[in-house]
């Protein structure tokens, strides 16, 4: 899809379009979110993405978030994030649950293993996925290029969320070329492709829906392990509460820049969990200015 002109997000925007919690909702009407992430194994467990990931859907406002994380997790998932409900790794209750899932993210922890990449596979090719608001970060994305599938995907309200270092290996250039000329590369993959790419980093750019973004709230403060899971969460909570998949995407990258700065202040030193604590007052900024 061909792009429209870029447009800067400030924190009027994201006023603007912030989902509303109207008065008198349930919690079904306020966007359920579907989360695929976590793996556990003998040798490595990054069951510590999944967290991150449903942690901030819950902190942003979905009124229900499923994490599919396998079994041996539950017991940890329950105590890292209690208000999720948890179902495992597999194909038939996942696909079931996209259904009735208003956007799904996939791919924080998932691992990289053969397995572990056929699994991303199957799960990108699941129909029930197609039209689905579908955010693809981290090791989705590293089986996406491995087992060169991005030209194969018939996914047509999906956004990938890789950061440079991905978008190299998804689409074959080098990181190197890629920094010198962000936009031009953000706007050819709009053009390609049915699905949408946010490019992480400074700025972050956002090309999705015929919609392009550039978002610059961002801060180094959070260039450490989890933030980007962090913002997967963000978004597939946003467009479960009924952003499009642009919006939210763009409305994700804002917040978590601001939280970013929030949580820092002035000493960029803190961890993903400190961003996750920061929404409650940046939210507050935000909504009551
Ligand atoms: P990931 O690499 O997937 O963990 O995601 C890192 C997140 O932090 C992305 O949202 C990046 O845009 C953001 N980030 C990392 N480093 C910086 C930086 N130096 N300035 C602004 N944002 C950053
Ligand atoms: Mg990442």
């Amino acid at each position: 899809a061909k792009p429209s002109a870029c447009k800067l997000t400030d924190e009027n925007f994201v006023r603007r379009i912030l989902p509303e919690r109207a008065a008198g909702s349930a919690k079904h009407q306020n966007g359920k979110v579907l989360i695929v992430a976590g793996s556990q194994g003998a040798a490595q467990s990054m069951m510590g993405a999944a967290i991150m990931s449903v942690r901030a859907a819950l902190a942003s406002g979905a009124g229900y978030v499923c994490a599919a994380v396998p079994e041996s997790a539950f017991n940890l998932m329950h105590q890292a994030a209690p208000e999720a409900i948890l179902i495992s790794q597999d194909m038939t209750q996942i696909a079931e649950k996209i259904e009735w899932a208003d956007a799904v993210a996939v791919g924080c922890g998932l691992g990289r293993s053969p397995e572990q990449m056929n699994f991303a596979a199957k799960l990108l090719s699941l129909p029930a996925l197609q039209k689905k608001k579908t955010i693809i970060d981290a090791d989705a994305l590293f089986a996406i290029a491995e087992l060169s599938l991005l030209d194969s995907l018939q996914l047509s309200d999906a956004i990938l969320t890789p950061h440079v270092k991905e978008l190299e290996r998804l689409i074959r250039i080098s990181a190197q070329e890629i920094e010198s000329e962000r936009l031009f590369y953000v706007k050819e993959f709009a053009k390609r492709y049915a699905f949408g790419l946010l490019l992480k980093g400074s700025p972050t750019l956002i090309a999705a829906n015929e919609k392009l973004f550039l978002c610059n709230s961002g801060t180094a403060a959070l260039a450490t392990a989890g933030t980007g899971d962090v913002l997967s969460g963000l978004i597939v909570s946003f467009a479960a509460q009924g952003l499009s998949t642009a919006d939210a995407a763009a409305a994700a990258a804002y917040i978590h820049g601001l939280a970013g700065s929030f949580a820092g202040k002035s000493v960029n030193r803190i961890s993903a969990t400190d961003v996750i604590n920061s929404l409650v007052p940046v939210f507050n900024y935000l909504e009551n200015p």
